[in-house]
């Protein structure tokens, strides 16, 4: 069922557990996610940045997913990811989507207020929920934690204004974890006890953007299937389970999707050289990716919460 981000997340924050929201493209994205959540009874966010709509096509892409999140037996939101502006928020939301972030944290706090405060305003009117972000995401070596992190990290204080300034539903902060299969040399920093103190002062939902777990075997595949990818590293399980139980309820996942779609797609042409048929290089990838789903979501602890 297609139902608002708010509502699932809410019930994640209350629950202490994390939903995930995975990044689509296409067909075999989406219905790998979706499938895999009714599977395991678990709710699920399905979020298109605007590089997707870009790619797909604002109509092509929401509809597909829309049809799908109706169709399912579990809660499913639609969500656009880093909108980067009011009218890309409403253009999303007159398509059909039910979850929509402002992203304006790269602007000062006034602004990021300000910017955040007038899609929250006219979302809300159209029963649609908002996330914003505080911070600046970016990976953090363990030696600089203290005062250097401060810097970009989401402050405690500056999160409970900007919360009761703006009415946001949920917020992504910056507490270690960043973009893309690269998140620092060895196993990135999370820091927990920022988390904490925001999960203590803060009742809504937080977001942790950049949470893929890049699982070493998959990194192994691609090589092995003739792909090239330097040191890459992902956030590891544990980390995400503790994040989950003080306050983080959506945790954001595209580059483990990417991996998987892209190991699948090598292995089946590297093994056949021969085949030709759509149908046989896609599907093992929407396999594979829903390999990685299952585990997302048994870590986050959605399993059976529908
Ligand atoms: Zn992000």
């Amino acid at each position: 069922m297609l139902v608002t981000g708010g509502e699932i997340l809410t019930k994640a924050r209350a629950g202490k557990y994390g939903v995930a929201a995975f990044n689509t493209n296409d067909l075999e994205i989406t219905q790998a996610i979706i499938h895999t959540a009714e599977k395991l009874s678990s709710p699920v966010i399905v979020q298109l940045s605007e590089g997707a709509i870009k790619y797909a096509g604002l109509s092509d892409l929401t509809n597909l997913v829309a049809d799908l999140a109706r169709r399912a037996s579990v809660p499913v939101a639609i969500h656009l990811d880093h909108g980067s502006s009011f009218e890309s928020c409403m253009k999303a939301i007159r398509a059909g989507f039910t979850s929509v972030m402002i992203d304006a944290s790269h602007h000062n706090f006034a602004d990021n207020v300000r910017d955040t405060k007038k899609v929250v305003e006219a979302a809300h009117f159209m029963g649609v929920t908002v996330e914003a972000e505080l911070g600046r995401l970016g990976g953090i070596e363990e030696h600089i934690v203290v005062d250097e992190a401060d810097a970009f990290l989401t402050d405690p204080q500056e999160a409970v204004q900007f919360v009761e300034q703006t009415g946001v539903d949920y917020l992504a902060i910056a507490i270690g974890t960043s973009h893309g299969a690269f998140k620092g040399k060895g196993r990135p920093y999370i820091d927990h006890a920022r988390i904490e103190t925001i999960g203590g002062l803060l009742s809504i939902p937080l977001v942790a953007h950049g949470s893929s777990g890049v699982p070493a075997y998959i990194v192994e595949r691609l090589r092995a299937a003739g792909g090239e990818i330097g040191e890459a590293a992902g956030i590891a399980d544990d980390d995400l389970t503790r994040a989950c139980q003080h306050g983080i309820a959506k945790v954001n996942v595209d580059t483990d999707l990417r991996l998987a779609f892209t190991v699948g797609i090598r292995e089946v042409l590297q093994k056949n050289p021969k085949e030709f048929d759509p149908r046989k290089i896609l599907g093992p990838a929407r396999d594979l990716m829903a390999e990685l789903i299952t585990h997302k979501l048994t870590v986050l602890g959605s399993v059976g919460k529908a």
